[in-house]
């Protein structure tokens, strides 16, 4: 029997777990940080912190894990680096499962910025309405722009501890069309959009109508990522664990 650890938190991930559940001899564990309520529970997951890296290789090492998959959000990166560590002191196998990032096309007006925290200075030259679509931790950074309205759009309220930008709380989660995203702009006036280069196909419909509105996107770069082998996709993965 070989058991793998998912660290999830992407679509990706929950996929995955079903579909490497069904392996001969495999027995999976996914692992999730706990940031929405609704998160997938069963007897093959687990939720929250390990404890920094000394608690994920007691945890490698109690649940005697074999393999380590990292299929974590994209701007998730400390325990991405976490999990480069663990693995490396244990000797286990790691692989990342990362989608690629959008790519800028004709007809985009995007105003790249290397992190969040750079985004905040870049809006006052550009925009009077932003749709703000970077989840609900790092909303406050975005505080201190009085002179701007916010469209805030997040799976689920923010901690009561976050100070907001001015503006409306929308609470919805992905995937999103089109058709209702170009009249979401719309109806907002929106004339600036910002949003993390997550990738994938559920999130993308908003980039797609800034682009066909003529909208500006601020669009945040990823962070940097530990080294190590890497698939951009669930079948990928599913091929490299049949190797061990
Ligand atoms: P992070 O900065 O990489 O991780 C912070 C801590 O959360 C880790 O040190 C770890 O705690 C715990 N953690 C994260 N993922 C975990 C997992 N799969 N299983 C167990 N523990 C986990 O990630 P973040 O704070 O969640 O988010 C950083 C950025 O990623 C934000 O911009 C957020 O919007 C975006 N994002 C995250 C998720 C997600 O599910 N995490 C989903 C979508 C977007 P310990 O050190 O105690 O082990």
């Amino acid at each position: 029997m070989l058991k793998i650890l998912i660290l999830g938190g992407t679509q990706e991930a929950v996929e995955l777990a079903k579909k490497a559940a069904n392996l001969p001899n495999i027995e999976v564990k996914l692992s999730l940080a706990g940031r929405t309520s609704q998160a997938v529970t069963s007897k093959d997951s687990r939720i929250g912190g390990f404890g920094g890296i000394a608690g994920l290789i007691e945890y490698l090492q109690a649940e005697r894990i074999d393999l380590i998959i990292d299929a974590t959000h994209p701007f998730a990166a400390k325990i991405s680096h976490h999990a480069a560590t663990a693995a490396e002191s244990l000797g286990l196998p790691r692989l990342m499962l990362i989608r690629p990032e959008w790519e800028l096309v004709p007809g985009d007006k995007w105003i790249e910025v290397v992190n969040i925290e750079s985004a905040p200075e870049t809006l006052p030259d550009l925009a009077k309405r932003v749709f703000l679509t970077i989840g609900r931790q790092e909303l406050t950074a975005f505080s201190q722009l009085e002179n701007i309205w916010f469209l805030m759009r997040m799976i689920e309220k923010p901690a009561s501890d976050i100070v907001l930008p001015k503006g409306l709380l929308l609470f919805k989660q992905g995937p999103f069309d089109n058709d209702s995203e170009k009249q979401l702009l719309e109806e907002y006036k929106i004339d600036t959009v910002v949003s993390k280069n997550s990738g994938g196909s559920a999130t993308y419909a908003k980039i797609i109508a800034a682009r066909e509105l003529g909208i500006k996107v601020v669009m945040i770069k990823r962070p940097m990522l530990p080294q190590g082998e890497l698939v951009e996709d669930v079948d990928s993965v599913l091929q490299w664990i049949k190797r061990f």
